[in-house]
């Protein structure tokens, strides 16, 4: 109950942004920074915005990867970074400010400041919407961060398993304190449909998300499946909705874009 009383309405608008929206999890490895990669180019492609993306995810940025950057961004003249564009997208990551391989090992203070950075250090330009790929989970970082901007609103990611479940839940509860509205909740590695017999696996539970969902009063606005594709999409820095725009998961991801 440490931030209630706090709200993110007080927090601060960036210059020429319109809509700052979230992608948080509960727990990590559950999809966030995939999901926030693929939604952030869909809201770009299928809804013709114009997007950014700001990866704030201090412990393992993946932006750079997920997306193909490999250069560091230019600085102004007034010493903001220029955000680097890629499938429209306009993306500033936490790995623009350290060396690759290299451990992040911050104390609160520095977390604090690199946020700042990458926050209003950034010349954005003008922008309909942000989409910012959180760290996992409910800690300093993540308050922080919900009350330094004025958030139009969090997607929470989590797959269909009982213990993402619950981290989930006190993330959708850390949002609902600082009265940012929950705009739904993503089911990542839903299923996995089996390549030679077309069968539905349910590898992490089935119905766990939309109980939960049901129980908050929040929309479960997808359900995307464990896919070898979105890994490989990962991993190349061709997002599936980039590389795959008629799969049934590229389909999935423009729906959130929709519907966020
Ligand atoms: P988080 O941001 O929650 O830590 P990531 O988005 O980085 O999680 O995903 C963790 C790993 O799982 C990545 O290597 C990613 O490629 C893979 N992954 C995520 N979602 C899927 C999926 N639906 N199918 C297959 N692989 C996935």
């Amino acid at each position: 109950g440490g931030i209630r009383g706090f709200s993110s309405k007080g927090g601060l608008r960036l210059e020429g942004v319109e809509d700052i929206i979230v992608v948080a999890s509960g727990k990590g490895g559950v999809g966030k920074s995939t999901t926030a990669v693929n939604l952030a180019v869909a809201l770009a492609k299928r809804c013709q915005l114009k997007v950014g993306l700001l990866d704030a995810d201090i412990y393992g940025p993946s932006v750079p990867t997920m997306m193909k950057i490999h250069d560091k961004p230019e600085v102004t003249e007034d010493k903001k970074m220029v955000p680097i564009e890629m499938y429209g997208v306009k993306c500033i990551s936490m790995g623009f400010l350290v060396e690759k391989d290299a451990p992040i090992v911050w104390r609160g203070p520095m977390v604090m400041n690199a946020l700042e950075k990458l926050t209003r250090g950034v010349d954005w330009g003008s922008l309909d919407v942000l989409v910012v790929d959180m760290p996992p989970g409910t800690g300093d970082a993540q308050i922080s961060m919900t009350q330094r901007l004025q958030l139009s609103g969090a997607l929470i990611v989590s797959t269909p398993q009982d213990v993402a479940l619950i981290d989930a839940r006190r993330g959708a509860r850390m949002f609902s304190k600082v009265e940012v509205p929950i705009l739904g909740i993503v089911e990542n590695m839903s299923y996995f449909r089996c390549p030679h017999c077309n069968q539905d696996s349910f590898i992490f539970g089935k119905g766990g998300t939309r109980k939960t969902a049901t129980e908050m009063d929040i929309d479960l606005i997808g359900e995307i499946p464990l896919e070898g594709r979105i890994r490989e999409g990962s991993d190349e820095g061709i997002p599936i909705v980039i590389s795959s725009p008629d799969s049934i998961v590229a389909e999935a991801y423009g729906d959130v874009a929709l519907k966020v």
